[in-house]
């Protein structure tokens, strides 16, 4: 049985993920610190005799008090991942904690999968493109990012651990992939976590105004959480991905006002929408474009936004 190692398999994405991996009978551990990931995402997962976690941030020193057995692949999804200031998880309120863990993090584990010859995929993120002045954005295009703004704990961090997985790949011959991850939703998101999808969904059901923050005239593309973890490990496990930086999302772009109306309508809600102030350097758009993930992975996005919301709203309404 091989074993893959999920860095940020206590959050949203890195839960899901640990789930279909042990449905594929592999042996998962999950490594997070819990400063935005939730242990409960993995409680059911911990009766798996397959599955183990272990609370560590892996901006430390890995050789110190972990244990860890042989490792044939490393998921890198360990980070904050929220720009909203007025949510505690946010990477706005843990700047420091997000770059040192797409800096040091990244490093780390990239060293791990060296000594363990293991394969490594990190996931990077849109926001290497910032406020992008094309669109769709395409893996070639090099982004438009303040270097020192509110967002750039996470801009720059992301960018940092491109650059450092490259040069594991250009000097050791590393066995390594970059995913760029779009947008993405769906059950299990944090309901504090301040993201566009949990906060409308959630004051959608609550009748409580949806808060639009500027006009809402800014887009954005969403991928359902079952299409992004497929896409994960086609670029993990296929053999044409080592070196490759790859998009994945869901090209399917709406304005956040029309966001807005579709879960006030699915949920046949009656809350009004109020707009708030736009935060600083908010990108006017996010539209990936999948042509090489279509090509490389055989993939793209098969669930639409309803279908999806739906899905996010039955959970967020049986919590
Ligand atoms: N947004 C909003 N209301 C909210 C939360 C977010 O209008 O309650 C906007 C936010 O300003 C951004 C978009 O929705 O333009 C997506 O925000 P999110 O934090 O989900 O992700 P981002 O793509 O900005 O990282």
């Amino acid at each position: 049985m091989q074993t893959v190692l999920v860095a940020g398999g206590a959050g949203f994405i890195g839960s899901h993920l640990c789930k279909k991996l042990l449905n594929d009978k592999y042996q998962v551990i999950a490594i997070d610190n819990l400063i935005t990931g939730d242990r409960k995402n993995i409680d059911v997962l911990l009766r798996n005799k397959n599955f183990s976690f272990i609370s560590y941030d892996i901006s430390k020193d890995l050789k110190i008090g972990l244990e860890l057995p042989h490792i044939d692949f490393i998921f890198h999804l360990a980070s904050p991942a929220s720009p909203n200031k007025k949510s505690p998880r946010s990477y706005i309120n843990h700047p420091i904690e997000t770059l040192l863990v797409n800096s040091v993090g990244t490093y780390n584990l990239l060293e791990l999968a060296q000594k363990n010859n293991a394969k490594f995929l990190y996931a990077s993120s849109s926001e290497i493109y910032g406020d992008p002045n094309v669109s769709p954005q395409k893996e070639n295009y090099f982004g438009n990012v303040n270097p020192n703004g509110v967002r750039s704990s996470y801009d720059e961090g992301k960018r940092f651990g491109e650059a450092i997985t490259m040069a594991y790949i250009r000097k050791h011959n590393l066995d390594t992939r970059i995913i760029r991850i779009f947008n993405t939703y769906g059950p299990y998101m944090q309901i504090d976590d301040g993201r566009v999808v949990s906060n409308f969904v959630n004051q959608a059901i609550s009748n409580s105004p949806l808060t639009v923050y500027g006009s809402g005239k800014q887009t954005r593309s969403f991928c359902y959480i079952d299409d992004m973890v497929e896409g994960l490990r086609k670029a993990m496990f296929l053999d044409n991905t080592k070196g490759e930086v790859i998009n994945l999302g869901n090209p399917d772009e709406k304005t956040i006002l029309e966001i807005a109306r579709i879960i006030k309508k699915i949920t046949n809600s009656s809350s009004k929408i109020v707009f708030e102030d736009l935060p600083q350097d908010d990108p006017k758009s996010r539209n990936p474009d999948i042509n090489k993930a279509n090509k490389l992975l055989d993939w793209q996005p098969k669930i639409p936004l309803e279908k999806g919301l739906g899905q996010t709203i039955a959970y967020f309404k049986n919590l």
